[in-house]
């Protein structure tokens, strides 16, 4: 980075002088954002996963970067988003919770790169509530989207599509790059999934995928809490007791078209009718719950992995995958039953990391891996610094472009700082903060005046609280310490900001 940085100022010069308006597009390079929803990093191939195989999603691990430690700063949809516009915590982005609206009219990296001369566009899921801002072209789902036959928002637009959104967010991506993209710009693409957020209903094409095989169990199924504080206990994401009929695909969606009905029915009635006949009930039925969720979760999961092969493909035709750094993220964990658990939300291990993948052909070594602490913070930092742009001061990450090119800065984060909001609301999991180092992680539940802490060498599960446990007094201490200094350099405040669409609050 360092050596090409008199450049990229030179070319910034430039552009800013107006001296230069064609720029070859060869001279910086393009971004392709791909972002999922909830694809926790344990159902990747190159991850390590137990339960499936993504080979297209190796691909970008296997030529590029693999990073084992990326967290998510608000483990929730809306506001991952958010902080990667902005490169700013939930409290100053102003979008803490699902359901508030993204102030657009703030700084954010899209903007930033459009002022540099970059073509911008966002396909997919957006999820802010308000107009996507900083963009050239943009094709979204209005709030979550169906998985079939999807409206979008075209550029202010309402269009209607008939198909599997996961392939029509691909197809509109391809269209985009083959017709609308610039020879003489580089461009910055957000290629966005709804899959495989809940309900997990899976394409024409992978609906009978897994029907021969039993997938593995995680070893805290089962787990009763006991050893867990009030959170954990209280809240409603349980595989045993909250997935609904339509998780469970004992109903077939309503907005399906014949053909696709008849497919749907095919697949799914004889798995119907003989778990009707099985009359399962406690952990049998657990179990079969289990399966359901999890195999129609990796279905999705099988389709963003087949549709990214096709966009990979394009790069590779067409010699744009020499100069386009390609970044494959998901906007949060998972829980794959692990604690008995669907959805994300706390600060434990399993939604608390993002999957983070990234190619950059003669930059990153290929097959590389990292294991700093990395963020959703340090996103927008890191788009900015590929395009060679400066950073603006009061964003609150740090570009990854050091590390890409193995050079980790001798003063890189130790700590990370987690901050959950969305109490009440969906899945009733408490408000809490925290902080992770490389070892440990105390959380704070804050309306309950609850701490937790973890000794995650010792207990990667997070299955004891050893909070209140005499050997980790000392350890305790400091990490209150660091709790108390992160808070501070982040501007978090005593009290919970304000938010923008004041939603319905009962006193917790
Ligand atoms: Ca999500």
């Amino acid at each position: 980075m360092r050596s090409q940085l008199p450049i990229y100022l030179g070319l910034l010069g430039l552009f800013l002088s107006g001296g230069l308006v064609n720029l070859p597009a060869a001279e910086r390079p393009n971004i392709l954002f791909v972002f999922t929803d909830d694809h926790a990093s344990h159902a990747m191939s190159c991850y390590g996963s137990k339960v499936n195989q993504t080979p297209n999603l190796d691909r970008i691990a296997n030529e590029g970067m693999l990073f084992e430690n990326c967290f998510c700063t608000n483990s929730l949809c809306g506001p991952s988003r958010a902080v990667i516009q902005t490169g700013k915590y939930s409290h100053l982005n102003g979008f803490l919770r699902n359901g508030n609206r993204f102030d657009g009219s703030q700084q954010t990296f899209p903007k930033l790169l459009q002022e540099v001369g970059y073509k911008t566009a966002v396909v997919g899921k957006w999820h802010l509530a308000t107009e996507p801002q900083g963009f050239d072209f943009y094709e979204v789902l209005y709030g979550q989207g169906p998985y079939y036959n999807p409206p979008m928002n075209r550029n202010g637009k309402r269009v209607k599509h008939v198909g599997y959104t996961t392939d029509i967010i691909t197809d509109i991506t391809l269209n985009w790059l083959k017709s609308q993209r610039s020879e003489d710009q580089p461009f910055m693409l957000m290629y966005q999934h709804k899959a495989p957020h809940r309900n997990w209903q899976p394409s024409p094409k992978h609906l009978t995928m897994y029907d021969d095989v039993t997938i593995p169990e995680p070893d805290n199924l089962f787990d009763d809490y006991s050893t867990r504080g009030t959170a954990a206990k209280t809240q409603q994401m349980e595989v045993a007791t909250h997935l609904n009929a339509n998780d469970l695909k004992l109903k077939a969606p309503g907005n399906l078209t014949p053909e696709q009905r008849k497919l749907w029915d095919a697949a799914y009635e004889p798995k119907n009718k003989a778990f009707r006949e099985a009359n399962l009930t406690g952990k049998d039925l657990v179990r079969w719950k289990y399966q359901r969720y999890m195999k129609d979760y990796l279905r999705c999961i099988a389709s963003v992995d087949d549709n990214l092969g096709r966009v990979l493909d394009y790069l590779d035709e067409t010699g744009l995958a020499k100069n386009t750094v390609v970044i494959y993220s998901s906007d949060q964990g998972f829980y794959l039953g692990d604690h008995g658990w669907f959805d994300k939300r706390f600060m434990y291990e399993e939604s608390l990391r993002m999957p983070m993948l990234v190619r950059w052909p003669g930059v990153i070594e290929a097959g590389s891996k990292n294991d700093d602490l990395v963020s959703n913070l340090d996103f927008a930092e890191t788009f900015l610094d590929i395009a060679g742009t400066a950073i603006p001061a009061d964003m609150q990450g740090r570009s990854l472009v050091p590390l890409f090119r193995g050079q980790t800065p001798t003063d890189w984060r130790d700590s990370f700082y987690y901050h959950y909001y969305e109490y009440p609301g969906a899945h009733m999991v408490r408000r809490h903060y925290g902080v992770r180092t490389d070892r440990y992680k105390l959380m704070k539940f804050y309306n309950l005046d609850e701490w937790e802490l973890y000794d995650l060498e010792k207990d990667p599960r997070e299955m004891t609280n050893v909070y209140s446990n005499p050997e980790y007094e000392s350890i305790t201490k400091q990490l209150k310490a660091e709790l108390k200094t992160l808070r501070a350099q982040y501007q978090v405040p005593e009290k919970d900001p304000v938010q923008s669409n004041k939603p319905k609050r009962k006193k917790n």
